[in-house]
């Protein structure tokens, strides 16, 4: 069987992330703690987070966005291009993200080329 390097690193942060996500609508404050220690564990071993998870991390405070529980999703028009507008509720930190139908904002790690093999 092949060896994935950083397997139980990339294991810990799957693991953070879901107890993160399980915790924050009963405290905050843990949510953000596990947030923060994914982050240094990817710190740590040079990590890169998946975007789908980093997208979910408050860039402040790091806990996790959930629409209507952390944070709100609002959907805006910013000059000719859409763009998706992420609040957090504990920091009031805003992000946003470009969301336009024509286009792919996709980055490359989620396109179908970047996957060059499948290790089970
Ligand atoms: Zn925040």
């Amino acid at each position: 069987m092949k060896k994935v390097q950083f397997n139980d690193s990339f294991q810990r942060i799957n693991y953070l992330y879901q107890i993160s996500k399980l915790i924050i609508n009963k405290n905050t404050a843990l949510s953000s703690y596990y947030g923060n220690l994914i982050i240094n564990v990817a710190k740590k071993n040079v990590l890169k987070i998946h975007p789908d998870i980093k997208r979910q991390i408050c860039k402040k405070c790091r806990c996790i966005l959930i629409h209507n529980v952390s944070g709100k999703m609002k959907l805006k028009q910013k000059k000719k291009s859409k763009i998706i507008e992420w609040a957090c509720n504990t920091c009031g930190t805003k992000r946003t993200f470009p969301a336009n139908n024509n286009k792919d904002h996709r980055v490359w790690v989620e396109k179908p080329e970047a996957v060059v093999e499948v290790i089970n």
